[in-house]
């Protein structure tokens, strides 16, 4: 059993002060105010006095590698910053990956993905997305990652800036539609305000970016309003502010650290890129939509820097910490974890200071436990300073 600490419990709720809780195998089997928990006889008292616990990290976009080896060094280095599940979206086509799905990696996050995704031909670019440019091949795509079982369609939305034709309203609506038909959900990449309407329209399920082209407008909202269950993982751009990487002492070699806090300037063009991102981000929040959680790429304490940049944009703290638990773990239908109660999977995150207060406390992380069993920070640390990372 664990005393002592604040417990954050992931789903918006209060966290509990002077919080008790019983681990029993994987499993929480016990959650209370101190004195109210009657704890089992002969349990082993671990104490966590001035401790703030929360759930572990819900990393609904990341992209994974595709060799065995490098993915559990990767999900092994997101275990170590807090991470409990991942979703790898539509970078994934190597067999091993779908062998590794329900695979538990030990001191390691567990992953879902969505196989291919599903894109017009966007030569250059990753060779792995399906290229579809009629809706029988929409239809022939979904069906192909229906009989793969992914968790989730991954559409990508996009000119590149104008280098490539995107996809149209007919072949996204026809990759929705099969989709939905086979029990699928979609999540697009976006970029315009356009693309967003037309997508809310076509009946996409969850955004997988925010707006990036301009600030959104009322029609947005409505047509939003009209599909509550949308989530944002708004997946915010580099805010373009000099930030202190100090903090990654722990897993990244000292010279790799510094060469990371030598490039860490001001730079006024990510700013304001950023700040169309987070003006649409705070409004969507004032509006009551949905927000989850996601850092895109495979970079393992991303995590931490975007829950920081979502309170750049005005989200409360206990926000974001909701949405990087319980309301991931309910988009990625991971009912197991993103919030901790009875019964659910004992992973959490032991911080050194309350993250409700200050949310680079997230990075203070003193232990984390996955399934039951504290990850070996010491050992991963080693390891990843040893420049074993892929
Ligand atoms: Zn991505």
């Amino acid at each position: 059993m664990f005393e002592g600490a604040r417990l954050i419990i992931g789903d918006g709720s209060a966290p509990i002060e002077n919080a008790v809780f019983v681990v029993e195998g994987d499993r929480i089997t016990l959650v209370g105010e101190g004195a109210a928990v009657q704890v089992p006889r002969g349990a082993q008292h671990i104490d966590l006095s001035g401790k703030t616990v929360m759930p572990a990290i819900v990393n609904a976009h990341v992209h994974l590698p595709s060799t065995r080896e490098a993915r559990v060094d990767l999900l092994q280095h997101m275990a170590y910053y807090g991470a409990g599940a991942v979703m790898s979206l539509g970078l994934d086509s190597a067999n091993v990956l779908f062998d590794m799905r329900n695979e538990v990696v030990a001191d390691g996050a567990q992953a879902r993905l969505a196989g291919r995704g599903i894109t017009a031909p966007e030569p250059g670019r990753s060779e792995v997305p399906f290229w579809i440019t009629s809706e029988a091949e929409a239809r022939a795509a979904v069906q192909e990652l229906a009989a793969q079982q992914v968790d989730v369609v991954k559409i990508w939305v996009d000119d590149r800036n104008g280098q490539y034709p995107k996809l149209t309203p007919a072949l996204y609506g026809a990759v929705i539609e099969e989709a939905h038909s086979n029990g699928l959900r979609v999540t697009a990449h976006v970029f315009t305000l356009e693309d967003a309407k037309g997508l809310l329209r076509a009946g996409i399920d969850m955004f997988a970016h925010g707006i990036r082209d301009r600030d959104i407008d009322d029609e947005l909202v409505a047509l939003w309003k009209e599909r509550p269950d949308v989530v944002l993982v708004p997946n915010l751009p580099d805010p373009g502010v000099a930030v202190d990487f100090a903090w990654l002492s722990g897993s990244v070699p000292a010279d790799e650290v510094q060469s990371m806090q030598e490039r860490s300037t001001d730079r006024p063009a990510a700013q304001a890129s950023f700040g169309i991102q987070a003006r649409n981000l705070a409004r969507l929040n004032r509006e009551g939509i949905k927000i989850a959680f996601g850092t895109d790429g495979g970079v393992p304490w991303a995590t931490h820097l975007e829950m920081e940049d979502m309170v750049r944009t005005g989200m409360t703290a206990a926000q974001v910490i909701v949405a990087a638990t319980g309301t991931s773990a309910e988009l990625m239908r991971m009912p197991d974890v993103g919030t901790l109660a009875t019964g659910k999977s004992a992973d959490f995150v032991v911080l050194d200071a309350n993250p409700l207060d200050d949310i680079t406390n997230t990075r203070r992380i003193s232990a984390v436990y996955l399934r039951g069993v504290a990850v070996d920070r010491d050992g991963l640390g080693a390891r990843f300073r040893g420049g074993m990372r892929p």
